[in-house]
């Protein structure tokens, strides 16, 4: 379980986020949609502390810390419950697949190498890549990247992953690759917030659609309803212009 609860974040005087609560139950999958700069990619990097927010708290589990005046100690905290798949990947371009996905196990889980390189090798077999393992990122296509990028995150086993736009920078032929990965990961019962524009993801595997505009959350409800039902006129107005 994930809440995050009256989250404000203004860069200079431009409030992003103006008191946005979700709570996202375990095993759900909450897709965020919304106009470009409504807030969804802010709210993501407030929960994991990449940005810190100005405002508001955060509970995942067991572990509730106020995302703003949060210690250096809870903000460790949270990054072990939490993994981030980026738009743009965030490989490290001197690492090997292999080794950008054993990175996190050995810093942040203190596994020896052994034990990370074997759930590493694991994790890359899933999303299809144990033939390139020892490929550097440059030597990857975009889809092969970031297929890295979600093996990375899984293999952290965390209580939740947070998706920020993981298809937008891949070439439209293998952006339904990537889907189908995490449809697979998702189908394992992983809790998970994605930020998409994928109508045809948010409708097969989303629990819960919600809609961001203007720093709020405007409405939210089971893909259905806010596909063919919205009730507030800018989710229509969003919705018109994304079918
Ligand atoms: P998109 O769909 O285009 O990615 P978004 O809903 O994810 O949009 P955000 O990326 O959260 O929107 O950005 C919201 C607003 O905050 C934008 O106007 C953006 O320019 C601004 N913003 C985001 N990060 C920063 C920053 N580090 N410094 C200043 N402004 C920022």
């Amino acid at each position: 379980m994930i809440e995050v609860n009256n989250v404000h974040k203004s860069f200079k005087h431009n409030e992003i986020l103006k008191g946005v609560s979700l709570l996202v139950e375990e095993g759900e999958v909450v897709v965020v949609m919304g106009p470009s700069g409504s807030g969804k990619t802010t709210l993501l990097r407030c929960i994991n502390f990449l940005e810190r927010a100005d405002a508001g708290s955060l509970t995942i589990g067991d572990l509730s810390v106020d995302l703003h005046k949060a210690s250096k100690k809870e903000i460790l905290a949270v990054r072990k419950k939490t993994a981030f798949v980026f738009q743009n990947y965030a490989l490290f371009n001197n690492k090997t697949a292999l080794g950008n996905v054993m990175e996190g196990l050995i810093t942040a889980r203190k596994m020896n190498k052994d034990e990370a390189r074997a759930i590493a090798e694991r994790e890359l077999a899933k999303v299809g890549l144990a033939e390139k393992a020892d490929a550097y990122p440059s030597q990857l296509s975009g889809g092969q990247q970031q297929r890295v990028g979600i093996a990375r995150a899984v293999a952290l086993s965390p209580e939740v992953i947070l998706f920020d736009e993981p298809t937008s920078a891949l070439d439209p032929e293998l952006v339904d690759e990537a889907l189908d990965i995490i449809k697979g990961i998702a189908q394992e019962g992983v809790t998970m917030i994605v930020v998409t524009h994928e109508m045809s993801f948010a409708r097969e595997v989303a629990d819960r659609v919600v809609f961001m505009e203007g720093g709020y959350i405007v409405e939210e409800g089971a893909p259905q309803d806010i596909f063919v039902n919205p009730k507030e006129e800018r989710t229509k107005q969003f919705l018109k212009r994304i079918l």
